[in-house]
């Protein structure tokens, strides 16, 4: 395989505001891809669909609540009208919850992180599932916390979990349509989640992080851009670990 990946295909990415996301639509935009960058904050999209016009690519912004079925179908419709199909999706949006005890999450801020973090991804397969043009994928973002408990985040732990058990249990019926569907399971990663200011350098060559260190959010655009890719036809309903080694061995965590 040569030449730019993506060419002449069309990649939406949710959350492509900020972060992670926006690691992914730049890189796809240096692919070839057309992109079309949904979140909730429409001038952080517009954003990112200007960084990738800087680099001769092309994209649309679209304003988007993913947790909101409306919203999910319309972003479908929005990506399809402006480049005539839809070949891959990248389910990316997600929200943290404030870090308390497990006894003190509210049940407000559980049906919250649930709703952005695991119904979006619900209503988002389905679209993709119909949507997508045969060789086709879609990755959803879901987390270390989808493989370990988290003490003070329950609700993200939780949410990401199931993520998990949406992705495997929809590998058939994407297969059955010549699609695929994969996760990804970033570990701690330098993002505006993170408190850390976004940062939209893209480098040719990455840097080795610390073992259980911080990754940039390119570490983890450059294997949703594999699993999106021509290149994983052989995965499909899996989950990849890009975690610096973090759930790798015991302990779980640094000792204090
Ligand atoms: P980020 O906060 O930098 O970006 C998240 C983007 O999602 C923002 O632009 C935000 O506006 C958007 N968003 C939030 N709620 C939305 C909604 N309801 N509808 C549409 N867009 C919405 O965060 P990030 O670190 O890039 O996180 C991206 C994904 O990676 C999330 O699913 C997150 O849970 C996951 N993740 C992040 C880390 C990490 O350490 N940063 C680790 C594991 C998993």
């Amino acid at each position: 395989m040569t030449g730019l990946q993506f060419e002449g295909k069309t990649v939406l990415v949710t959350g492509g505001g900020s972060g992670i996301g926006r690691a992914a639509c730049q890189r796809l935009g240096q692919e070839g891809a057309n992109v079309a960058v949904a979140d909730l904050d429409k001038k952080r999209a517009e954003e990112t669909v200007s960084l990738i016009e800087s680099v001769g690519g092309e994209a649309i912004a679209i304003a988007a609540d993913v947790s909101s079925e409306a919203d999910t179908v319309a972003m479908f419709d929005a990506a399809k009208q402006a480049f005539g199909g839809i070949d891959h999706a990248f389910l990316n949006a997600g929200m943290l919850q404030p870090y308390v005890p497990f006894e003190e999450v509210s049940l407000e801020i559980f049906d919250r992180v649930l709703a952005v973090n695991l119904r979006s991804v619900f209503l988002g397969l389905q679209q993709a599932r119909t949507r997508l043009r045969p060789e086709g994928a879609c990755v959803v973002t879901a987390s270390a916390a989808a493989l370990l408990g988290f003490s003070e985040a329950a609700a993200y732990a939780t949410s990401k979990h199931g993520v998990l058990g949406l992705v495997r249990s929809a590998a058939r019926a994407f297969a059955d349509r010549g699609l695929r569907v994969n996760a990804i399971c970033p570990g701690n990663v330098l993002t505006p989640m993170n408190g850390v200011p976004q940062d939209n350098a893209i480098t040719d060559v990455l840097d080795d992080p610390d073992y259980r260190g911080g990754l940039s959010a390119q570490h983890i655009a450059e294997v949703a851009l594999f699993l999106l890719s021509r290149r994983s036809a052989g995965i499909n309903g899996h989950a990849q670990v890009v975690d610096a080694g973090y759930a790798a061995a015991f302990p779980p965590f640094d000792a204090e």
